[in-house]
């Protein structure tokens, strides 16, 4: 069975990553592994699989999402630049991930690594990272 954990909402999504909030076109989460102080993951509600089978309304609602969430994350940590990654062979479900990547820090100047040691935070910095997000996404 083909399945995709993005529309299963169950223990999978749940091992990688944490909801932050829901939005018009999308659903917002924190990456679980934040060795990019502030990943987070922008998935459309819709289980479409490219960006030219979304509608042109849901195309601009989504990447304003996007955007948003971008902006936010920038607006609490401070990035020096912004990556957004969409690959999908696996799960082709249409999501973004944004990675704010730091000059001197991890990654600069190439593509982040997900082969490289998670970071993972406790249930409590977690928690902040969710309540800052949210705050200053729905603000
Ligand atoms: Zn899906």
């Amino acid at each position: 069975m083909n399945t995709c954990f993005y529309c299963e909402n169950g223990e999978k999504l749940r091992s990688l990553m944490i909801e932050i909030c829901e939005l018009p076109y999308s659903k917002v989460y924190l990456n679980r592994d934040q060795k990019h102080r502030g990943r987070c993951i922008v998935a459309l509600k819709a289980h479409k699989t490219e960006y030219f089978q979304l509608t042109p309304e849901e195309n601009a609602g989504y990447f304003a999402e996007v955007s948003k969430v971008a902006m936010a994350i920038f607006d609490l940590y401070h990035p020096d630049k912004i990556n957004y990654a969409t690959y999908g062979d696996g799960v082709p479900h249409v999501h973004v991930h944004i990675v704010p990547k730091y000059q001197n820090g991890l990654n600069w100047g190439a593509p982040f690594d997900d082969t490289l040691p998670k970071q993972l935070l406790s249930d409590g910095e977690y928690g902040e990272m969710v309540e800052a997000l949210r705050a200053e996404i729905l603000k």
